[in-house]
């Protein structure tokens, strides 16, 4: 499979030092027919070691772990590290010059894309080297998101269920080491399913976290700050880093999505009105939000209500809402034991 990708690098990860360079994408178009889409890469060796591979912009909307490994990338000496860092800011490129969630080269949504095609679009072509040249060096991966344009998240790190008992231990081991305020387990069933990053992780036993540090395709200062130490700590405990003083990761809160409820949808076009804030505990049966007909602006308001108890970790940023568009996401804690 590694053979099929067309994507190339001129950087040697088997070399020690810190090598800065992008991927290239193929991508020909009518100006630029033997073009290639340039995505930033950056591989920090040191010796035999743990690989680390660290992603972010894989949604061009998302920024607090763009910034945070663009810093990561410059500020890592290479003689304090043991092992391999392997660093992209900015995974789909042209999604993140354009501001957006998907590439509008191919309108790409790259964490719905996975395991990828080597001989599909430039997002499919990225997936598929992730999946088959980059993932399978790595014996951790991290992948850096937020809610992008149309959602706002309590900063909180994300988890897949369903792998092998010691595969789930080292995953709430990574998740520990990480510090977000709250870890969200889940089986991927509310968004993108097979189709993500952490679901070929768990394919290929890397475990791989993923965190949601903010939202509004703005800048969380805090998520920021969660995901600077939390990348860090996380180097600390593989071992790559191993003498770096780093505050020490404060405990994450586990919690999980208990089903389909946790999903809170518009079923009509309108102006949405939330009722609930980011953080919230909320109870089933209470009022959620109302949504109010731009037509018919004399007609009461539609109330949404939640059908479940949980906590509100995602709500919807833009207030123009269609039939569809999910306004909510409830966690709720993990039962110990
Ligand atoms: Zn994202």
């Amino acid at each position: 499979m590694t053979g099929d990708t067309q994507v190339w690098t001129p950087i040697d990860f088997e070399a020690d030092g810190k090598q800065c360079d992008w991927l290239r994408i193929p991508h020909s178009t009518d100006l630029s027919g033997y073009g290639v889409v340039p995505a930033p890469i950056v591989c920090i060796r040191n010796g035999a070691g743990p690989t680390t591979l660290l992603m972010a912009g894989s949604h061009g909307d998302e920024y607090e772990g763009q910034l945070a490994l663009a810093a990561l990338a410059r500020n890592i000496d290479p003689a304090a590290i043991q092992g391999r860092i392997i660093i992209l800011p900015a995974l789909n490129a042209p999604a993140v010059e354009a501001g957006r969630r998907v590439s509008p080269l191919d309108d790409g949504n790259l964490n719905r894309s996975f395991p990828g095609d080597p001989f599909g679009g430039p997002t499919a072509m990225i997936a598929h080297y992730v999946t088959s040249v980059l993932l399978p060096m790595a014996d951790i991966a991290i992948d850096l998101h937020a809610g992008g344009r149309s959602c706002d998240y309590i900063p909180c790190a994300l988890v897949r269920s369903g792998g092998p008992e010691a595969e789930q231990r080292a995953l709430a081991d990574l998740a520990i080491a990480f510090g977000a305020p709250v870890t969200s387990i889940s089986d991927g069933s509310g968004g993108g399913g097979k189709t993500t990053f952490s679901a070929v992780g768990q394919g290929l036993g890397v475990p791989v976290l993923t965190a949601e540090l903010g939202g509004r395709a703005a800048l969380s200062r805090d998520g920021l700050a969660i995901a600077e130490r939390g990348l860090r700590n996380v180097l600390k405990h593989t071992g790559i880093l191993s003498d770096l003083a780093a505050d020490p990761a404060p405990p994450t809160r586990f919690m999980r999505v208990r089903g389909r409820g946790a999903f809170v949808y518009a079923m009509r076009r309108g102006l949405f009105e939330p009722a609930a804030e980011l953080g919230a505990v909320v109870e089933a049966g209470q009022l959620a939000g109302v949504i109010h007909a731009i037509d018919r602006p004399w007609q009461a308001p539609e109330p949404i209500t939640f059908t479940e108890d949980g906590m509100v970790a995602c709500r919807r940023a833009p207030m123009l809402t269609v039939a569809g568009d999910c306004l909510y996401k409830l966690l709720v804690d993990v039962e110990p034991g």
